[in-house]
């Protein structure tokens, strides 16, 4: 549709004022284990904007995709592979555990590729029109990830509660869930390096946040880029 100016308006991606390609917005979304920032993802889905699950789209790749399978077998062994060809997470974790030089060969592995296969997602969404992605991991500042996104989101709730939400999701004792919230980046630190915080405490003001959120990262999206 062209404008009273005749400015085309609604092509994907162009800035309707200054005809320039709109870049698409890389939004990072982090926070400590039960902050509840996949919770926040689906309700940002629901706005349609895409999300890229890292951790769980490391799981698919460590499972189906055949470099990053040679490489493990390399480094660990091909029992790292069960007779179906599936990962067995178990003895994996059972080298990495204790051994801090193994798990961070094991990073060394699957950081890159999920680091790569994100990006391949991103030219992939815009190439489809999105305005804004968001990349959801827990190691988001960690894995140095943060470097190749626009805007970093960190979502944060009290300690109590983020313990009581995983002790219910996984049925798991308060002392294992402190022994992992205890190997992370503190949540004071996240919330140094965001852009946007997101307090999730309780749904009614959750989804007030996530709305203003929405508007303000639509709003970066759409400021041509130089
Ligand atoms: P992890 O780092 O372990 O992947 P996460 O930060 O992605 O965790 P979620 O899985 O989204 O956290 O949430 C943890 C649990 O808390 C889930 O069972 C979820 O349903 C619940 N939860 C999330 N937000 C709220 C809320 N505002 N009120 C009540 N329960 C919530």
């Amino acid at each position: 549709m062209l404008s009273k100016f005749g400015i085309l308006l609604d092509v994907k991606n162009f800035c309707p004022v200054h005809r320039k390609k709109i870049k698409m917005l890389k939004v990072g979304i982090t926070g400590g284990i039960g902050s509840g920032k996949s919770t926040v993802c689906r309700l940002f889905e629901k706005f349609g904007v895409p999300v890229y699950y890292a951790d769980d789209r490391a799981k698919w790749l460590m499972n189906h995709e055949e470099d990053l399978k040679a490489k493990l077998k390399e480094s660990f062994g091909a029992a790292v592979y069960k007779e179906d060809g599936l990962l067995d997470r178990a003895y994996l974790a059972g080298i990495v555990f204790k051994d801090n030089a193994k798990l961070e060969i094991l990073n060394s592995i699957v950081h890159p590729a999920v680091f790569e296969d994100g990006q391949a997602w991103q030219a992939e969404q815009e190439a489809l029109g999105a305005v804004y992605t968001l990349k959801e991991a827990a190691l988001l500042f960690e894995t140095g990830s943060y470097k190749n996104l626009d805007r970093i989101i960190v979502v944060t709730a009290p300690e109590e509660t983020r313990i009581k939400r995983v002790m219910e999701r996984d049925n798991t004792t308060a002392e294992e869930v402190r022994a992992r919230i205890n190997k992370q980046m503190p949540q004071e630190e996240k919330e140094k390096r965001a852009d946007h915080i997101i307090t999730n405490i309780a749904w009614e003001t959750l989804n007030i946040q996530i709305s203003d959120v929405h508007e303000k990262l639509l709003y970066y999206a759409k400021r041509p880029k130089a």
